[in-house]
């Protein structure tokens, strides 16, 4: 997932990657302090776990989107329309789905800290 800190010099969003979910794992992975470069203006920010935070992944949502519509064109090529009237419904809830289970991710990241 995606995580987030502002620089402490510049006061910029910078982000990183990191295949934890929840600051436990976070934690596991990189210590107690994250420390990353600044991409605006090459600061070495030191950050607590807890002060860095998630937020949906932007990109994801996109996929489901774009895959919700290439569905529909080519189930719109092979099957009845009335047929695809009934079932674009599901498809086109697919973005939503996407956008809900990142929000999810992101908030359940967010609500849990790291305790010293
Ligand atoms: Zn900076």
């Amino acid at each position: 997932m995606k995580l987030y800190y502002y620089c402490s010099s510049c006061q910029k969003e910078n982000s990183f990657t990191t295949k934890a979910t929840n600051r436990f794992e976070l934690q596991e992975e990189r210590g107690n302090e994250i420390n990353e470069r600044c991409t605006y203006c090459g600061t070495v920010n030191k950050r607590h776990v807890n002060r860095v935070h998630a937020k949906a992944n932007t990109f994801n949502m996109l996929i489901g989107g774009v895959l919700g519509l290439l569905v529909t064109v080519i189930l719109a090529l092979i099957i009845p329309k009335i047929a695809l009237f009934f079932i674009a419904g599901t498809i086109f809830s697919l973005p939503y789905l996407a956008w809900r289970s990142e929000e999810k991710k992101a908030s359940t990241f967010n609500r849990v800290l790291i305790e010293d």
